[in-house]
């Protein structure tokens, strides 16, 4: 398959530090050197590779050691969170409007598979339920018309044409017309496609869109052409403003390049892979099932994450046991929230701090952002002050001056007071509650 020869040649990678005991600057040098190369291979492109294997370096560098993982297990973890990363991270949808049909602008160079993912997509949208039309504007082939709507016919959805004298983006017009009129929830326009990008494409490609303002303009790119793929999202999305990319031909024995590199080239997301010529050979892109299918070790990624869980979890029974000797202050509550954003995800972590499900996360600490705030009020107190948590509580003058130095509002301060208080009741009362810890509580 596409991923064979990198997931084998990254092998060689976990392989040089297995026997180690943890991830040092000195033994990831190796293994660094053979993801640098497998990427090469794979046709990730030079400037990619690069910033990649910078991240995955500094992600194991800052990494601590977690009990029962080893250090080729971390490597593993880390490489492919930081694939994910290089893909975009979370699967790109398409864009939902309010109001009025999905209009979805298909763009190419001929041969990518445009006209294919045209009616792929038609299918995809009919699916769920949506009432699809087609519209065919590449006037210059005469079988691009006949060929859409053979495709139109096999997924039983209309196609909109206005022959091949007509300007393309009037066709878009008309046929956008026609969908907000009989209510279409989806709206597919096929494009002309050249063997070059050249001006003349692209001034039409700009025309067809400023006439039907489109809620997606996708590039379609063929998997096959490795490099030159991501490069072409690039340009297009220079010259057209994209949403994302198609890309299609997965199912070839390409080297994978493309699929890892066209986000971090383009900054676009691909949106879907066409992985096969049959109407249903459309899937979303998942940028964490393509790592795990290019790693071929998704049982340790996530023993890796199940381990880090642990660590959490140890961390919420030391913190426990602070609250339950009254210790718990603003230094731990510190520490427990560095830990927490370090391995990332707050919000899983919350959940398993014990009574935290009984206070809404978002009224709690919202975001990455309010930690970011709380840290720097934090900071602005004296070492007294994150000691004794009571002395804040009781003292106007020194929440003022606690926003003042940490150049926050005063009411966020005499906020995070109030939340740290709630907080520590909350685990107090909780607590009591708990067989074998009861004595704290206050209410009995
Ligand atoms: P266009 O010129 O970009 O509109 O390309 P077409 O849609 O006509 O497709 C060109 C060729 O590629 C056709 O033979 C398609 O069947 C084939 N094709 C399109 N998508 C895929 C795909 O995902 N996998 C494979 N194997 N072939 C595809």
């Amino acid at each position: 398959g596409m991923f064979d020869t990198l997931s084998q040649s990254l092998d060689k990678a976990w392989d040089i530090v297995r026997k180690d005991g943890k991830l040092t600057a000195d033994n990831i040098k190796g293994p660094m050197r053979e993801i640098r190369r497998a990427l090469l291979e794979a046709d990730v492109s030079l400037p990619t590779v690069r910033q990649f294997v910078k991240g995955v370096e500094e992600k194991c560098l800052g990494m601590r050691v977690v009990k029962g993982v080893s250090p080729d297990q971390q490597l593993v973890k880390v490489v492919h969170d930081q694939l994910v990363e290089l893909m975009g991270g979370q699967q790109a949808e398409l864009v939902t409007p309010d109001d009025g049909p999905q209009i979805i602008l298909m763009a190419g160079l001929q041969g990518v598979g445009k006209t294919t993912a045209c009616g792929k997509l038609a299918l995809a949208l009919q699916k769920q339920n949506k009432k699809v039309l087609l519209v065919a504007t590449d006037v210059y082939r005469p079988a691009a018309i006949e060929q859409l709507k053979l495709l139109g016919e096999r997924v039983n959805v209309p196609v909109f044409e206005l022959g091949q004298q007509a300007k393309p983006a009037d066709i878009a017009k008309q046929g956008l017309a026609k969908a907000n009129k009989e209510k279409f929830d989806a709206v597919i326009i096929d494009t002309a496609g050249r063997l070059q990008i050249d001006d003349t494409m692209m001034g039409e490609l700009r025309e067809v869109k400023a006439a039907v303002k489109p809620t997606d303009t996708l590039l379609v790119v063929d998997a096959m052409t490795g490099q030159e793929a991501a490069g072409l999202v690039k340009s297009f999305h220079e010259a057209a403003d994209l949403s994302g990319a198609i890309l299609t031909k997965m199912d070839g024995d390409s080297r994978g390049g493309a699929a890892l590199s066209v986000f971090a080239v383009s900054g676009r997301p691909i949106k879907y892979v066409g992985t096969g010529e049959t109407m249903d050979a459309l899937e979303p892109f998942y940028p964490d099932r393509i790592s795990q299918r290019v790693l071929g070790m998704g049982d340790v990624v996530s023993l890796v994450e199940r381990m880090q869980e642990g660590v959490q979890e140890e961390e919420a029974t030391r913190m426990a046991k602070r609250m339950m000797e009254n210790k718990f202050d603003y230094n731990d509550f510190l520490n427990q929230m560095r830990m927490m954003s370090r391995l990332g995800g707050l919000t899983s972590m919350i959940k398993m701090l014990p009574g935290m499900a009984r206070v809404s996360e978002k009224q709690l600490w919202g975001a990455e952002k309010q930690f970011k705030k709380w840290e720097a009020m934090i900071g602005a107190m004296t070492d007294e002050e994150r000691e004794d948590p009571d002395l804040l509580a009781s003292s106007n003058t020194r929440r003022e001056r606690v926003a003042r130095e940490s150049g926050e509002e005063e009411t966020t301060v005499s906020e995070m007071v109030a939340t740290f208080a709630a907080m520590r009741d909350n685990m107090r009362g909780m607590m009591g509650r708990m067989p074998g810890m009861g004595g704290m509580s206050n209410e009995q």
